[in-house]
């Protein structure tokens, strides 16, 4: 290991999901003493996945997006030694919408066109009614509802979006923030809609976000099985199953982490912290603890939970797609992944298994519900969706997880700044990933964060010894 002048600072890093584990893996590579704090048993975090009878299961489908050629690069670089254990694929996924299948992201043309024919009628015109309007009257867009009608009317906002959001959220979209629709629902023009309708231009009406992926043969976690590899390799370590009680903070600097593990108690002292825990926890492991003022702006950043619903079944192929979102509010699951079509591997020969996402709040009815009863509503759904019908559950599992999606209020920004303030006041501390940063982002968007982190840290050290890292 390197220890040479100015690089001997112990980094730790909090997380080891994706953006910790990226960040660990190239600081260790560098030399740089480092300790991951995992809570869980196992590394991957969201990422991660777990076996179940003869299946390796992922915690919803977890397909690494190629969007950035730097970032697949460092994915491979982990397969060097065995390039065929890294798989590719294209994206294959769909909406069932009223009894139909689309292909996803959605088109709105195809909608209106498979649909019945009045249905698209009253589209239409409400488009051009809210059109008009918009332009003769002021009428503020600061909510997802707003927005939504604002681009595309009642009729199809509801059926392509809104009643969707309402779900997964369980808020009114009204309560959402445009911020949240404009990230998630872009790319749709509906004049372009129009022009094709008429035959004026032809041309795609969505952006489309990513269509390549890789995956591991062995499933997602590998991935992140690999980096804690290298990470021992290079001298650095990865604990599991630790509490973190205290962060201590001094002059603006952190200067150690206590933690336990394993039923003995530690206090490591480090040059710099990484965090990718939810922030609000962050600041609530901070000792001397911050203000009220910091407190209460992190205890209004709010989280929805998610509820897997994984039911084994003696039919291997369901469906073409890899998973298909369910748009219509009869339905309680969200969505629906068949991991056999990712990876047949994965799921044991002649069997197959699907996996059903509700989210909720955490510790509301949905999430205290009997195991056997969700069953029971992913039963329900499936009655409901036409190709599903005559399926016979062979068994099932439940896993939850408590705060897997960050919520977009319309204050969020408001609360999330104050907190991000606070953070910033601490020289030597780098909150990032997707929980450190209140993002609902991508695998490769959480190592390219590690990754910089790690830069960062690097860059600073040999620049000048230390210094606020934003
Ligand atoms: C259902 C679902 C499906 C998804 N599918 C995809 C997909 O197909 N492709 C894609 O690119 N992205 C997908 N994502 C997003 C992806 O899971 C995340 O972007 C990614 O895992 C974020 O990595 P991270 O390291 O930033 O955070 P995380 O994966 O959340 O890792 C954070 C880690 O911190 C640990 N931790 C938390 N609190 C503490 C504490 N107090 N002490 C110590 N450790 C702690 C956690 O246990 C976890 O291991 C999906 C997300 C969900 C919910």
């Amino acid at each position: 290991m390197k220890t040479g002048s100015g690089r001997d600072g112990r980094v730790i890093v909090l997380g080891a999901g994706p953006a910790g584990l990226s960040a660990a893996m190239r600081l260790a590579a560098e030399g740089r003493p480092v300790t991951v704090l995992e809570k869980k048993g196992s590394v991957g975090g969201l990422s991660g996945s777990f076996p179940w009878k003869g299946h390796t299961l992922d915690y919803g489908p977890h397909t690494f997006h190629m969007k950035e050629p730097e970032i697949t690069g460092f994915i491979r670089s982990l397969y060097m030694d065995d390039p065929a254990e890294l798989l590719e694929g294209k994206r294959n996924i769909y909406v069932y919408l009223k009894k139909r299948m689309f292909h996803y992201p959605l088109s709105a043309f195809e909608v209106l066109m498979r649909l019945n024919p009045f249905l698209t009628a009253r589209a239409i015109i409400e488009f051009m009614l809210v059109s008009l309007i918009y332009k003769l009257i002021y009428v503020p867009e600061d909510n997802f509802e707003s927005w939504g009608i604002r681009r595309f009317g009642r009729t199809l906002y509801n059926l392509c979006f809104g009643n969707y959001t309402e779900k997964v959220w369980k808020m009114p979209a009204k309560e959402i923030s445009f911020r949240f629709a404009s990230e998630k629902v872009r790319g749709i023009d509906f004049m372009a809609l129009v022009r094709k309708m008429l035959r004026i231009r032809g041309q795609s009406l969505l952006t489309s976000f990513w269509t390549d992926w890789i995956y591991p043969v062995a499933g997602s976690y590998d991935i992140y099985e690999r980096m804690r590899k290298a990470i021992v390799e290079n001298g650095g370590e990865v604990l599991l199953n630790v509490s973190i009680s205290r962060i201590y903070h001094d002059n603006g600097k952190i200067t150690s982490v206590e933690f336990e593990t394993a039923g003995a108690g530690r206090k490591a002292p480090c040059e710099w912290l990484i965090s990718t825990i939810p922030v609000n926890s962050l600041l609530t492991l901070l000792h001397p603890r911050p203000s009220d003022f910091a407190l209460y702006h992190a205890s209004k950043l709010s989280y929805r939970s998610l509820i897997l619903v994984y039911v084994e079944i003696n039919l291997e192929k369901v469906h073409d797609a890899q998973w298909f979102y369910l748009l219509d509010e009869h339905f309680v699951s969200n969505r629906v992944s068949e991991q056999r079509n990712i990876r047949p591997s994965m799921i044991e020969a002649g069997k197959n298994v699907l996996t059903f996402e509700i989210t909720c709040r955490e510790n509301d009815a949905l999430w205290e519900m009997e195991d056997t009863k969700l069953v029971e509503l992913v039963k329900e759904d499936m009655a409901k969706i036409a190709f599903m019908k005559e399926i016979d559950i062979l068994d099932s599992t439940v896993v939850r997880i408590g705060n897997a999606y960050e919520v977009y209020d319309l204050d969020f920004d408001r609360h999330l700044d104050v907190v991000m303030d606070h953070i910033r006041g601490i020289q030597n501390l780098i909150s990032t990933g997707r929980k450190g940063l209140f993002l609902q982002n991508d695998i490769h968007d959480s190592v390219r964060m590690g990754l910089d982190s790690a830069k960062l840290i690097a860059g600073k050290h040999s620049e000048n010894g230390g210094g606020n890292p934003r």
